[in-house]
């Protein structure tokens, strides 16, 4: 079995942009993908578009019981999870400390941080129990460099980049891979507010600066063979010429 034919994905935040594009390149690939996003019709709709081999679920990655049901949904219809991909996050609220939200500031919180959080708390007792699993969480330059007007991003990204590296130090001897994927800027959604926002360095780039879904779609697939073990407990940055001709982008 290579490393995606005939494995199991659950895939967060998979209703559109790099979440999509990945559900859709496993599923290429032969792999069995389970898309859970919060937009129920659109993950059931692309799942339908792809096959017998998918399968779609509404979920909201900030209610742990929602995140188990995915995962059991995984277990459940193909008989095993053998990669989590913790995709779901949201931008907003793009605003300075002094006016922002409390409530939306702690949401986003919620999404970035607490999600990755609860798709490892469901997923590592499944994975550890098979001795083998891969654990992705998509990470972000914004977890590592202060941005204006982006603290519930670059705060809740941070703390999902250092769970990722937790993870990874309580997971390796159980045979596991845990890693994370900081994608550079993409033409997703995300974008688009982004640059509605008016806010700072990236909203100031083209669309054409952006590359496409695809591409971190098709790390995320090498970064699930044993070519990607260098970087285990680590991020990938897909920015790196070296990375991309790697994975075969460039
Ligand atoms: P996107 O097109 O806005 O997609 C975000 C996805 O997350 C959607 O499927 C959305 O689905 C889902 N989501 C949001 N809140 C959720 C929740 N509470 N529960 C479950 N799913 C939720 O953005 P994207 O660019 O593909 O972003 C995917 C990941 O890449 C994010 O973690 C983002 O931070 C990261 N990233 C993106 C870029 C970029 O330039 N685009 C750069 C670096 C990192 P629903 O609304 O249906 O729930």
């Amino acid at each position: 079995m290579d490393a995606t034919n005939g494995r199991t994905v659950l895939i967060t935040g998979a209703s559109r942009g790099i979440g999509e594009a990945a559900a859709r390149a496993f599923a290429a690939q032969g792999a069995h993908v389970v898309l859970a996003a919060r937009d129920g019709a659109a993950v059931q709709r692309i799942a339908a578009e792809i096959g017998g081999q998918a399968a779609g679920i509404a979920c909201d990655v900030t209610d742990f019981a929602q995140v188990e049901a995915a995962i059991d949904l995984a277990v459940g219809r193909f008989g095993k999870l053998d990669i989590l991909i913790g995709n779901a996050g949201v931008i907003e609220p793009i605003a300075r400390l002094d006016a922002a939200d409390p409530a939306d500031w702690g949401r986003a919180i919620d999404i970035n941080l607490k999600g990755v959080f609860h798709g490892m708390r469901a997923a590592l007792p499944v994975m550890q129990a098979q001795g083998q699993g891969t654990i992705i969480t998509i990470s972000s330059g914004a977890a590592h460099n202060p941005l204006e007007g982006w603290s519930s991003y670059c705060a809740s990204k941070a703390g999902a980049a250092m769970l990722t590296a937790c993870a990874h130090l309580e997971g390796q001897s159980a045979g596991l891979r845990i890693m994370g994927l900081s994608p550079g800027t993409v033409a997703t959604d995300m974008q688009r507010v982004i640059k509605a926002s008016g806010v700072g360095p990236i909203a100031r780039l083209e669309w054409e600066d952006h590359i496409p879904a695809d591409w971190p779609a098709r790390a995320l697939l090498w970064m699930c063979s044993a070519d990607a073990d260098d970087w285990l407990g680590k991020e990938i940055s897909l920015r790196d010429e070296a990375i991309r001709r790697r994975v075969g982008l460039i």
